[in-house]
């Protein structure tokens, strides 16, 4: 096994470390924080891939939208997206392209239109308009008017943003499979992270709406329980249910996948949805959703993919944060490689021992170079540029990359650039800088050319899902600890399903998901989880 040991904190070529932020260094390396003034005067010449495109794309956020320039397939990701928005309020729709390379994954037809469809019902029924007035009113008064009333999922936020992205999706998804518009809630701490997903409407739960912090309506187990009594049919049905999807490993099934607790929550006009998970294997599992998303997804592993492009645009602040950072810093190099170091247990896990897991993943798998320990230069004519994103809590893990590869040459001549945008030290609640930044690294990852990042983390999920990237999955360390091998490569980009159903709708427990659902496998980071493949044979 390889083994390295580096000093944390000290930069060997005399750059300083203020504030556990990395300054400018003798060899003209820039601080690379994202409280830092980053000036897009000093951007670089871009990489091979979009270096003319980007060079072509103005550097203030506040340009008229005429000089935009435009190619409406590539602009609208191959449909997915619809024409019409106001440019100038959410550049990132606009340059994002340039950003990345074009997806390979193509949206099949029915997914553009079963999206535009939901476009229009979100148009029809979405908050400011009459339909939404009179239908809030009626829930107010418990007035359920039937089949003609729009009906209306409201997303609950619980957990870190990774977290909460992954079950966005998820409830989009059961929104358009169920015909019901989504909303939803953002507190302060979401606030301006995104732009708005649905042209000339707001998916935001309008904040005087009087289910904003409802939690004295029926809930999901009472109502299963009066199922299982078999008193539900003597009930008028609610107007408004809260349904928990939150899992724990030790939850009661909750039979969320059953044809029969769907026919349960059909007529229901207003659901409030909160759950932590990607559950969209669980939806999966449903015999008529089945179908549905077959249609709409032949590849299975891409629905994360395309859904999450479909709705997560950054907003203007944030597209600024992302978009010179990267220009700044990633833009110009041959490769770029996100690496998400997730620190689960920090009291319990030493510094080092995450630091020899990570250099054993990259330098064994050829990511990243060894160390030319017997020069200190080198004499090989390899002008590779290679620049790593470091994603952390923590200022260390980037400060000692940093200071290892300027300390020595690698044996392959290649330079490696390291650049780490925060380090927050710890998850914060309520907090939107906190959440600008995680969302501004979440994403600069999914630019990335070669993806690693840590077990079990949704904050992963999302960049790797955007990206389209199968990640290598690094172990999740939970002590001083080694482990072989320090990372394995993902065979898909969907994320993982962390806590599936596990019982059949007859109550049996499911043994085996594959000899059922022959497109669902074991998760490589979680074997109690499970996520999409696109055929049982990759
Ligand atoms: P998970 O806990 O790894 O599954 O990811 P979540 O995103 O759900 O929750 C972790 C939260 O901690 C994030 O949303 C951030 O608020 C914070 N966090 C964790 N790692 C990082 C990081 O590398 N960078 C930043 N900026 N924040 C992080």
């Amino acid at each position: 096994m390889l083994q390295w040991k580096i000093q944390s904190g000290i930069n060997p070529i005399g750059g300083r470390t203020i504030d556990g932020k990395i300054v400018a260094s003798e060899e003209g390396h820039k601080n690379a924080s994202l409280t830092s003034s980053t000036n897009d005067s000093n951007s670089h010449s871009a990489n091979p891939i979009d270096r003319e495109k980007i060079a072509s794309l103005p550097t203030s956020t506040n340009f008229p939208s005429s000089i935009l320039i435009h190619n409406e397939k590539g602009k609208l990701l191959d449909g997915l997206l619809v024409s019409g928005f106001d440019e100038a309020s959410c550049i990132s729709r606009v340059q994002s392209r340039s950003f990345r390379k074009a997806s390979p994954h193509k949206p099949s037809r029915y997914l553009i239109s079963k999206l535009r469809d939901y476009e229009e019902l979100h148009g029809k029924c979405g908050p400011n308009t009459r339909a939404y007035k009179k239908n809030i009113k009626d829930l107010q008064s418990k007035k359920i008017t039937g089949a003609a009333m729009c009906k209306y999922i409201v997303w609950d936020p619980s957990n870190g943003l990774g977290n909460q992205m992954i079950s966005i999706v998820s409830t989009f998804l059961y929104a358009i499979l169920t015909e019901r518009v989504l909303l939803v809630r953002f507190g302060r701490d979401l606030n301006g992270l995104f732009c708005e997903p649905f042209l000339n409407s707001t998916w935001e739960l309008p904040k005087n709406t009087p289910f904003w912090n409802e939690r004295r309506v029926e809930t999901y187990q009472t109502m299963l329980k009066k199922d299982k009594a078999n008193s539900i049919s003597k009930e008028p049905l609610p107007s408004t249910l809260f349904l928990n999807l939150q899992h724990t490993l030790n939850d009661p099934e909750k039979f969320f996948h059953c044809d029969h607790n769907q026919d349960l929550l059909r007529n229901i006009p207003l659901l409030i949805l909160q759950s932590d998970q990607y559950f969209v294997p669980s939806l999966f599992m449903n015999p008529s959703f089945n179908l549905e998303i077959n249609k709409m997804f032949p590849e299975k592993d891409t629905i994360f993919h395309h859904l999450a492009r479909y709705l997560f645009h950054p907003s203007n602040e944030a597209w600024g944060l992302i978009s010179r950072f990267y220009r700044t810093y990633l833009a110009e190099a041959d490769e770029r490689i996100g690496l998400q170091i997730r620190v689960f247990s920090p009291n319990n896990t030493p510094e080092q021992a995450i630091m020899d897991l990570v250099l054993n993943c990259t330098i064994s798998n050829n990511l990243l170079p060894e160390l030319d320990t017997k020069n200190s230069v080198s004499y090989t004519q390899n002008k590779t540029l290679k620049a790593v994103l470091v994603a952390s809590l923590y200022p260390e893990y980037g400060e000692s990359l940093r200071a290892m590869y300027l300390n020595k040459p690698s044996v392959s001549g290649e330079l490696i650039g390291v650049f780490q945008p925060s380090h927050e030290e710890k998850q914060k609640f309520h907090d939107n800088m906190h959440n600008m930044k995680a969302w501004t690294e979440i994403y600069l990852l999914s630019l990335s050319d070669v993806l690693v990042t840590t077990s079990l983390s949704t904050f992963g999920y999302v960049a790797q899902g955007l990206g389209g990237l199968k990640p290598w999955l690094l172990y999740k360390l939970i002590s001083n600890d080694t482990h072989f091998p320090a990372c394995e490569r993902d065979f898909s980009f969907e994320p993982c399903n962390h806590i599936p159903p596990k019982h059949y709708c007859n109550g049996k427990t499911i043994k085996d998901y594959a000899s059922s659902f022959p497109v669902l496998r074991g998760c490589i980071d979680y074997s109690i989880g499970v996520k999409l493949v696109t055929d049982s044979t990759t």
